[in-house]
């Protein structure tokens, strides 16, 4: 029989977790047009407000004067242009690590690495709530391929002393994008020591946003390559343009080169992204009143979502999700803040465990006192919690 469609949307419907775009008609900012209106933008991952500084846009269209739209072709055919050169150059830098690797797109990255890094017979050790593109990777990567539960170090530690397995890998989340809470990197890197594994960690949301120089997740617990052989970071959240890379030794990277299929086959980035996400990483350097600005929101946030009656978890970074339940429930708080001015996405199963769909709420250094604010008003009213 061939495959319905139509049934198989009947029943995502029928889950109240049919997913549906908007279209956004303006620019990435704190301020979006959507459907015709103005809404305050609490869901983006531009946690900078970079994806429309000034000098981003500034280095964006001198790129492309200077490159043109398109990169051409993969890296390893004629697509590897000076501006992805520099940038994974300042990327090695800004990571303390000897080299770097532009991938086009996090997902790809992390399909690439994990899947180049561990094969049959071998064992990939992963948190339950890891990313989809790092999980999807494990399962492609042919290692046999265990979830521990979330952010257990322990429980990793029994499953690395049962494996047999010569090579093992151990990856996470830095930041986890749908819960907002770190991984407990130290216990983690403890555990893959004394497992003989490799640690890798997909720094996505941390990268930019933790750290005293925005290093990330590694740079706020203090670990470093010795700890955390692998690193991956992402170019579209806190850098505010598009694509990703891995960092670690000149080894490491060159084996990607060779082996990590979404690094070999496919297109580069355009150089110009890569100009563009140049002048974001400087800023990122230069300007660290953005991390304080969005650190302030954060708290200002949280301590008016607890005085409301709102249970955040222990949560430091710009990720604060308010887990209501039911789909149905997330989705109808979803459209009440858009029907008062606030745009916040409601996030159902499968990116999240049934009975969790929630309001993902993600802070900017861009938002003002009175935006934050005027979130906690409607969201009181848009979400009542019990006194
Ligand atoms: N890792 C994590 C933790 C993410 O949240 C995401 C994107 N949502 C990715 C990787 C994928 O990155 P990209 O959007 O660049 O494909």
């Amino acid at each position: 029989m061939a495959f319905d469609p139509a049934a198989a949307l009947a029943k995502i419907k029928a889950r109240d977790a049919h997913r549906r775009r908007r279209i956004v008609e303006g620019p990435q900012d704190v301020q979006v047009a959507v459907d015709g209106r103005s809404l305050v933008n609490f869901c983006s991952n531009d946690y900078l407000g970079l994806a429309n500084h000034p000098a981003v846009r500034e280095a964006f269209r001198r790129g492309v004067d200077r490159w043109g739209a398109g990169s051409g072709a993969s890296h390893l055919v004629c697509g590897h242009a000076a501006a992805h050169h520099a940038l994974e150059e300042e990327l090695a830098e800004f990571t303390g690590r000897p080299r770097a690797l532009l991938f086009s797109t996090g997902y790809m990255a992390n399909l690439g690495v994990v899947s180049a890094l561990a094969g049959r017979g071998d064992a990939v050790f992963e948190d339950r709530l890891n990313h989809a593109s790092l999980l999807d990777g494990g399962l492609l990567s042919g290692a046999r391929f265990q979830r521990y539960p979330h952010a257990d170090a322990r429980a990793l530690e029994a499953a690395l002393a049962e494996s047999r397995a010569e090579t093992r890998l151990v990856v996470t989340d830095g930041v986890f994008s749908m819960d907002g809470d770190l991984a407990p990197l130290p216990a983690l890197a403890r555990a893959a020591r004394s497992g003989r594994a490799w640690l890798m960690v997909d720094d996505a949301h941390g990268l930019g946003v933790l750290g005293g120089e925005g290093r990330g997740t590694l740079e706020h617990f203090g670990l470093d390559e010795t700890e955390v052989p692998v690193l991956v970071g992402t170019l579209g959240k806190a850098l505010g343009t598009f694509g990703a890379f891995a960092a670690g030794s000149e080894d490491l990277i060159d084996y990607l080169i060779q082996r990590a299929r979404t690094y070999v086959y496919t297109t580069a980035l355009p150089p110009a992204v890569a100009e563009a996400t140049r002048a974001s990483l400087r800023l990122v350097r230069e300007e660290p009143e953005r991390r304080e600005r969005l650190h302030r929101n954060v708290r200002r946030f949280r301590a008016g979502a607890e005085s409301l009656g709102f249970e955040l978890g222990d949560l430091i970074g710009p990720i604060q999700p308010i887990v209501i339940g039911a789909n149905a429930e997330a989705l109808e708080a979803s459209r009440r803040l858009g029907e008062r001015g606030f745009l916040v996405s409601a996030i159902r199963p499968p990116t999240v465990p049934e009975g969790t769909a929630r309001l993902r709420i993600t802070l900017s250094a861009s938002h003002t006192d009175e935006q934050v604010d005027g979130l906690l008003e409607a969201l009181a009213a848009a979400v009542p919690q019990e006194a």
